[in-house]
C-alpha cells in the first residue's frame, strides 16, 4: 500500500471547497506521456495553478499505471524544483470503471479517482459508487461518479447519445453514495467532433460552425438542489480552430471538428463546477506543432525537436485555460 500522502499529492476535498467559494474551476488534464506532464506542470507552477493530473484506462494501457504513478510523483519534485513551494497536485483516475480497479488505484498513491457507473440501470450506479466511496474515504481518497451519460469517446469512453442529467435524481444519488463530487452531463461531450455539422448552425461570415449552447437551466436547476456541492465537467475541449487549421494545412484531415465555445465555460466555471477536463485540446496542440515541424523541416529526425516544440505549444495552451477559462491562476501559492 502506497498512500499518496507520501507522494506529495493531496485529494481532491479542500481544493473543490476553495474552488466552489471563489467561483474557478480546476483544471483537469490528462496525461500519457512525458512530454504532456512537463508541459502541465511547467504551466501550472508559472501560474501556481492547482491541478488535477488525469490518467484514464487508456493511458494505463499506454504508458502502465506503476510509470505513470511514479512520473506523477516525480511531478511534485519538479514543481518544487521549479520554484513552486507548495504544490497542489491531484492524480485522479480517470473513468474507473471496477470497484477493483478504483480499489488498485487507491493502493499504488492515486489520491482521488472516478467510478464512472453512467451507463448502469441507476440503482446498480448507486449501489458500485457507494461500495467504491466506502473504500476510498477509509483512505482519504476522494471519489468523483457520474449520473448522465455523455455523448463521444474519449478512450474506452464511448456513448451514441447524451441524456442530460436529471436534476430530481441528483440529491437521492449523492445523499445514499457519499461521493464527493458529480460529473453531469449538460451537453459536453468527449472527442474532436462534439458535435455533428447538422448540430450546429453556420456563422455567415466565416462559414464556420457555431456549436449548439450547453443546457445551462439544468446546471442551475442541479446547483439548487445541491448548493455548493461540487460539480464536474467532462469533455470540455474547445477545439482550437487556429490549431485544427495548422493540422489540416499541415497533411492532416480534422474537418468540421467543433469543441465547446470557451465563453460557456468560462460561465460554467464561475458556478458550481469546480473541474473541468480537457484533453484533445492538448492532443490538438501537440499534433498541430509536431505537423509543422513535420512540413517545415522534412529532414528533421530527432525526436526532440518536433516534442520540444510539441511541449512548448502544450505550456501555451494549459496557461491560457488556467488564466483565461478557468481562473484558477494564483489559487495555490
Ligand atoms: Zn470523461
Amino acid at each position: 500500500m502506497v498512500s499518496y500522502k507520501e507522494l506529495g499529492l493531496v485529494n481532491t476535498r479542500a481544493m473543490f471547497a476553495k474552488a466552489v467559494k471563489g467561483g474557478y474551476a480546476i483544471p483537469a488534464f490528462n496525461f500519457n506521456n512525458m512530454e504532456q506532464l512537463q508541459a502541465i506542470i511547467k504551466a501550472c507552477a508559472d501560474t501556481k495553478s492547482p491541478v488535477i493530473l488525469q490518467v484514464s484506462k487508456g493511458a494505463r494501457n499506454y504508458a502502465n499505471q506503476t510509470l505513470l504513478r511514479y512520473m506523477a510523483e516525480g511531478a511534485v519534485q519538479y514543481a518544487k524544483e521549479l520554484g513552486w513551494k507548495r504544490p497542489q497536485i491531484v492524480l485522479h483516475l480517470d473513468h474507473g470503471d471496477s470497484y477493483e480497479l478504483c480499489k488498485s488505484c487507491v493502493q499504488t498513491g492515486f489520491s482521488s479517482v472516478m467510478i464512472d457507473g453512467s451507463a448502469l440501470p441507476y440503482d446498480e450506479n448507486v449501489a458500485l459508487t457507494k461500495k467504491v466511496v466506502r473504500y476510498a474515504h477509509r483512505f482519504g481518497v476522494t471519489v468523483e461518479a457520474e449520473l448522465g451519460v455523455l455523448a463521444g469517446v474519449e478512450d474506452e469512453v464511448a456513448a451514441e447519445e447524451s441524456h442530460y442529467t436529471k436534476p430530481e435524481e441528483v440529491v437521492d444519488f449523492v445523499t445514499k453514495t457519499g461521493c464527493d463530487s458529480l460529473a453531469i452531463s449538460i451537453g459536453t461531450s468527449h472527442g474532436a467532433y462534439k458535435f455533428k455539422p447538422e448540430q450546429c448552425t453556420r456563422d455567415p461570415k466565416t462559414g464556420k460552425l457555431v456549436p449548439p449552447p450547453l443546457a445551462f437551466d439544468v446546471l442551475k436547476q442541479i446547483e439548487k438542489k445541491l448548493p455548493g456541492f461540487p460539480i464536474v465537467l467532462h469533455g470540455s475541449s474547445s477545439v482550437p480552430q487556429e490549431y485544427v487549421d495548422i493540422i489540416n494545412t499541415h497533411g492532416g484531415k480534422l474537418p468540421d471538428a467543433v469543441g465547446i465555445p470557451e465563453e460557456q465555460l468560462r460561465k460554467a466555471a464561475k458556478s458550481a463546477v469546480c473541474k473541468i477536463n480537457i484533453d484533445s485540446d492538448s492532443r490538438l496542440a501537440m499534433t498541430a506543432a509536431i505537423r509543422k515541424v513535420f512540413t517545415d523541416k522534412p529532414g528533421e529526425f530527432d525526436p526532440r525537436k518536433y516534442l520540444g516544440p510539441a511541449r512548448d505549444e502544450m505550456v501555451k495552451l494549459y496557461t491560457h485555460k488556467i488564466v483565461n477559462v478557468l481562473g484558477s491562476d494564483g489559487k495555490a501559492k
